[in-house]
């Protein structure tokens, strides 16, 4: 396969460079104009290929390090890598303190009492209180969404209740909103009517008994239960008995815990522009992940990329007109403490921020960016995106884009990106033990990374920076 890639690629290449040395002759190549960036795509896709840069970084995070939700060794030991590698790369990186929330699983189990005894298969959500030692004991109440909550009123109280709502599979992920909207508020929301605990049907799309963690929230002033995710077959089941109208009666135990809060911090790393090193387009995605599994698709893929984006240029001899920025933020999983520190860390530079483009949608093969920013942005993204024709589909651009670690820049209108991947096996694994190195597609990481790189060179070395953010769509929708 790999001998595949290399002949494919290497054909396009040759074509490619062809081409442009005919067209070249004919016309004066600026910059960034159509011909130079065809010419710097080929030169990117060719290293990637030999190199395998993005799956050797992604490697080496996962199954050397695994899991590294923030606090962890392992999160640590992650900076330490990152550090040494950009190193390696030729960068001078730079590791910028923050402190994150440290919560630890413990324990976790959970069973039927009745009518049918037996053990069911959970995770606490992260953040969550614990159980007393012993567990809870209560009766079921079902719920599809926080509204049939409230329409239970009294029955609520002294219950379980179980948040049972199938999950859609969908190439945008455009379902994981709302199930995640009910995973962070729906403690709380049960709280108020009087609930002991909350169970959630785990959000993900494949019934393979794997519960899915995921942050959740408590609001102040209300009673914090305890909060965990079924594996999707254990819900089915309980929602079936349920349905038979008997009482089901659960038992839960929840070890989980938080400790005060650890020191942290991301990393980044700079590509120096050669005219104009004071204005910034950062590239990233998060270095932690949740503890269950290694963190491939989420995110170690996104560091990796954005990682291997910046060592693809420097290799190449790439300088665009401004800094490339790589930053691998610490935290998105459960306090986005990082983003939220490096926009505050860096607030009087923002304005010299040209853009910020996130990779936090897995490993899948590209189906293109994702953009935030002022009138004709969209339009100018996708004009050089065009050139990544032979990358997946990274050439299609549409409205909306940023992610949860680059939002904080939002409120200084630095214009948002995503690259974006193809979401249908994304939540299958999300946030579970199985997101491990091999649901990663070597061939798909890499045209991540050149999809990357080639988009933060362009919007790096264009004449006159995207229109930022208009003032009046800056408020920060991220939590
Ligand atoms: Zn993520
Ligand atoms: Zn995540």
């Amino acid at each position: 396969m790999r001998l595949a890639v290399l002949r494919r690629h290497g054909i396009l290449i040759l074509i490619v460079l062809t081409l442009t040395t005919f067209a070249t002759s004919a016309r004066s190549a600026g910059p960034n104009d159509t011909i130079t960036l065809q010419k710097i795509l080929a030169r990117l896709i060719g290293e990637e290929a030999v190199s395998q840069g993005a799956w050797n970084k992604l490697a080496y995070l996962t199954d050397r390090i695994g899991p590294r939700l923030s606090g962890s060794p392992g999160a640590a030991e992650a900076i330490v890598w990152a550090t040494q590698e950009f190193h390696r790369d030729g960068f001078r990186p730079v590791t910028e303190k923050i402190m994150v929330p440290h919560w630890v699983r413990g324990e976790e189990t959970a069973g039927i009492v009745s009518p049918a005894p037996r053990k069911l298969l959970v995770t606490a959500l992260g953040m969550s209180v614990p159980t007393p030692p012993d567990g809870i004991t209560a009766d079921l109440v079902e719920a599809g969404s926080l509204d049939e909550l409230k329409a239970l009123g009294e029955k609520v109280r002294g219950k379980i209740v179980l948040f049972y709502r199938v999950m859609q599979r969908d190439r945008e992920g455009d379902d994981y909103g709302p199930g995640a909207n009910l995973r962070f508020r729906g403690a709380s929301a049960a709280a108020r009517l009087g609930a002991v605990g909350m169970l959630l049907r785990s959000l993900g799309t494949l019934s393979a008994h794997l519960p899915h963690t995921g942050t959740m929230g408590y609001e102040d002033g209300v009673e914090q239960i305890p909060a965990a995710a079924l594996a999707a077959e254990d819900a089915d089941l309980l929602h079936r008995l349920l349905a038979s109208g008997d009482p089901v009666r659960v038992r839960l135990t929840l070890g989980c815990h938080l400790l005060p809060d650890a020191e942290s911090a991301n990393v980044m790393a700079d590509l120096k522009g050669r005219t104009h090193p004071e204005e910034f387009v950062v590239i990233g995605g998060h270095l932690d992940s949740w503890d269950l599994g290694n963190g491939a698709i989420d995110d170690g893929a996104g560091v990796a990329v954005s990682m291997e984006a910046l060592r693809l240029l420097k290799t190449l001899g790439l300088q665009p007109r401004r800094t490339i920025r790589a930053v691998l933020f610490m935290n998105e999983e459960n306090g986005t403490r990082g983003g939220k520190g490096y926009a505050e860390a860096h607030r009087g530079e923002l304005e010299k921020h040209v853009a910020a483009v996130e990779s936090d949608s897995g490993a899948g093969p590209p189906i293109g960016f994702g953009v935030t920013a002022g009138p004709g942005s969209v339009e100018r993204v996708a004009s050089i995106a065009q050139a990544l024709e032979p990358v997946g589909e990274a050439h299609f651009v549409k409205t909306g884009g940023g992610g949860t670690d680059i939002g904080p820049m939002k409120t200084a209108g630095v214009p948002l990106l995503s690259l974006r991947q193809d979401m249908t096996y994304y939540f299958d694994y999300h946030h579970t033990a199985a997101d491990t190195l091999d649901k990663v597609d070597p061939r798909a990481l890499a045209d991540n990374a050149v999809a990357m790189a080639y988009m933060a060179y362009a919007l790096a070395d264009l004449d006159a920076p995207l229109p930022r953010i208009p003032e009046d769509q800056r408020q920060d929708g991220e939590k």
